[in-house]
Parts: C-alpha cells; sequence; structure tokens
C-alpha cells in the first residue's frame, strides 16, 4: 500500500551528492517534498540515530538471483527483483544474454511487458548477441552474430520502447550502423565482449555509444603499444565505464584506478546470475553450465568467469574497500548509472525526486529499503 506521508531522521544523509549530518526527509506521495537538518517538522515515523540514508541503488547490469534469471521462460520477477532491493537496488536494468534473435524476440516482449508495469524496472539491457567470439565470455558461441539492420528493427519492435541497453562489439561487421539506429530509437549502446582497439572503441564512442560493459572485462586488455577500449573509454567525458566491484572482476587497485581516472563516470554494476542469494553448485546462464565456487560463477566447460553473486551493497562497501570515497562510491551505485540511464531523476536526496532511498547501518549494511516512499525492506 501506498505511503502518501512519510518522515525519516538519521544521522546522516547523502543529500545531493554530500553527507548532511542530523538529516531529516519528508516524503509526500511517493516523493521527496522536503529536506532538513536538525529537529524535523513533526516527530519522525522513522528515527534512524546510527543509519545513513542514501540514494536507492540503480543497477544497470543485473541477470538474475536466487535460482532464477530474467532468460528463464518464466522468471521470477518479484523473487529476483525482491532479493536485490534487500540489498538496495530500487530500480534496475533486465539483462539478457545472447540468444538467436528469434529465441530473444518473445523474451525481450515479456520483458518489455513487464517493465510497463513495474516500477523498479529501467527497461531492458541485450547484452548481445552481437557479441566478438573472441571475447564472449559466457555467451552462447552459436548465438553471437553480425547486427544486421533487419536483427536490430525486429528486436526493436519486440522491445516496444522498453530497449534500455544494447551491449555490442563495434568491430562487427554493420556494428556502427547499427549504433546509430539504436540511439536514434533512444537505445543506449554499450561496447562490450569485443576485441575492439582503440580505433574502434573511439569510432563507436562518436557514433553514439555512451557506455563500456563491465570494464576490464570481456575486451582486450591495456598494453601501452596496444592499448584496446579501456583508455579510449577512460578518456572519453562521454563515456561511463560499468564495473564489476566484486573484488574478483577487477582487481582493487585496477577498481581504484578506474574511479580516480573517470570521477563521476564508473557505475557499479552486479552483472549477478542466476547464482546471487544461493549456495555454491551448479546452474546456467542461457544455454551454457556454470559451477558456482565460493560465490564466483564459472563456465563449467572452460573456467571463464561467468557473471557474478554479487549485490550492489557490497559493491560499494568494495569500492570503499579498495580507497573510493563513500559518497564517491555511493554516487557510482546511485546518480551515475542514473545518469547513464537517462534517468537524472533517480539516484540522488533532492526535492521533487522520487522518495528511493536506502537505510545503511555503520557497517554499510542495508537497514531498510523504500521506492516511491514505499518501504521494499527492512532488516530483520
Ligand atoms: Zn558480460
Amino acid at each position: 500500500m501506498r505511503e502518501t506521508s512519510l518522515l525519516l531522521a538519521a544521522g546522516r544523509a547523502l543529500v545531493d551528492g554530500e553527507l548532511v549530518p542530523d538529516a531529516w526527509i519528508a516524503c509526500e506521495g511517493g516523493r521527496i517534498a522536503a529536506i532538513g537538518r536538525g529537529t524535523p517538522p513533526r516527530s519522525p515515523d522513522r528515527l534512524l540515530p546510527e543509519a545513513t540514508l542514501v540514494p536507492g541503488f540503480v543497477d544497470l547490469h543485473c541477470h538474475g538471483a536466487l535460482g532464477s534469471a530474467f532468460d528463464d521462460d518464466a522468471p521470477e520477477w518479484d523473487r529476483i527483483l525482491g532479493f536485490h532491493a534487500a540489498h538496495g537496488t530500487t530500480r534496475q536494468a533486465v539483462s539478457l544474454v545472447s540468444a538467436s534473435v528469434d529465441e530473444l524476440v518473445p523474451r525481450v516482449a515479456a520483458a518489455a511487458r513487464r517493465c510497463a508495469s513495474d516500477a523498479a524496472l529501467l527497461g531492458i539491457h541485450l547484452e548481445g548477441p552481437f557479441l566478438a567470439d573472441s571475447h564472449r565470455g559466457a555467451h552462447d558461441p552459436a548465438a553471437l552474430r553480425a547486427p544486421t539492420p533487419e536483427a536490430v528493427e525486429r528486436l526493436l519492435e519486440a522491445g516496444e520502447g522498453r530497449l534500455l541497453q544494447v551491449t555490442l562489439a563495434p568491430e562487427l561487421a554493420g556494428a556502427l550502423d547499427a549504433i546509430a539506429r539504436l540511439v536514434q530509437a533512444g537505445v543506449r549502446v554499450a561496447v562490450g565482449h569485443t576485441s575492439a582497439d582503440a580505433a574502434a572503441a573511439r569510432a563507436a564512442f562518436d557514433a553514439g555509444a555512451t557506455l563500456l560493459t563491465h570494464a576490464c572485462n570481456g575486451m582486450p586488455p591495456m598494453h601501452h603499444r596496444a592499448p584496446g577500449p579501456l583508455p579510449a573509454a577512460l578518456l572519453d567525458e562521454r563515456v561511463t565505464l560499468e564495473a564489476i566491484a566484486d573484488g574478483e572482476h577487477v582487481a582493487l587497485e585496477v577498481l581504484a584506478l578506474l574511479l580516480r581516472a573517470a570521477p563521476g563516470r564508473v557505475a557499479l554494476i552486479t552483472d549477478a546470475m542466476a547464482a546471487a542469494g544461493m549456495p555454491d553448485g551448479d546452474y546456467r546462464i542461457g544455454a551454457l553450465d556454470v559451477r558456482v565456487d565460493r560465490g564466483l560463477p564459472r563456465l563449467a566447460d572452460g573456467g571463464a568467469i561467468a557473471g557474478s553473486t554479487l549485490t550492489l551493497d557490497r559493491a560499494i562497501r568494495v569500492a570503499v574497500e579498495a580507497g573510493a570515497p563513500l559518497e564517491a562510491a555511493l554516487a557510482a551505485a546511485s546518480a551515475v548509472p542514473a545518469d547513464a540511464a537517462g534517468r537524472p531523476d533517480l539516484g540522488r536526496i533532492r526535492v521533487d525526486a522520487p522518495a528511493d532511498l536506502v537505510a545503511l547501518d555503520g557497517a554499510l549494511e542495508v537497514a531498510a529499503v523504500w521506492r516511491d516512499g514505499v518501504a521494499l525492506h527492512e532488516a530483520s
């Protein structure tokens, strides 16, 4: 049920990107109506003296949780979204792995219908099938293909305006035309799972791509004479770099470098697959078998890292562990991805913004979560 009025008071809050002590936040009709310091205008509904109130997290790249993936024939939407909401994610993308266009069209159409009725969902992220075989990671090689105009149009049509983001390899035949078409249709294009050199990455950004999918993963590493896509993205102010901050996909030193080299342009993502929130064991990503050992999924056949079991609250803790200031780590999970998704109304605590709020305890663990002023989660 929608709470029309909610007043929270906390030890501190991240207001418009800055940590403010003794803060209160008044919400009306699902939006933030007023923000202040000191004595609140009335007795608060929740008094959280030990907590930090921060914006709800925004995840641009997430495949599932609790044994279910968005690629499944019947995804367990409520369980997946509820799991990530309990870790502070109030808005997220529906990431679909590579499959044939014939298989993707009904999946995209079903996801588009869900997006139309679920405030948690920002839209669909197609991770493939227009990816490089050489850097396919956990994508089915049989599904990979070049982005012909016909394939692009079929996916756009199936998405009914709900395609948020498409990850593609810009060196594939027809990719630059596909980027232009997708951007024209209002879809963000991410460079990823690619063998592109720096020039090919720059050409993609000049054609309208604005993201780098899980920076460092699924692309050639930076070499001083063959820099690859990473420096091209770091040096381009138009580009947001996704990072999987689980301490495994990207070493802490490299994560710290990314955050320093591109301030305000690194978006923490989970890339969480079905095993998130589940014990170690055997799972699937699309058509491929995956084994999860100590929380890290790898392809059963070959051993490539295959998504993660990460949640965004942990990503923030890992970014802080890597040396990021708390404000920057929080922005990387909220304002930065919100802007990259074309939703600058989200991801910040400010008057008139949707009342998407997370209370973090002293250990940066999630204590409570609200979306549109409605409680989604309360730590027991
Ligand atoms: Zn990927």
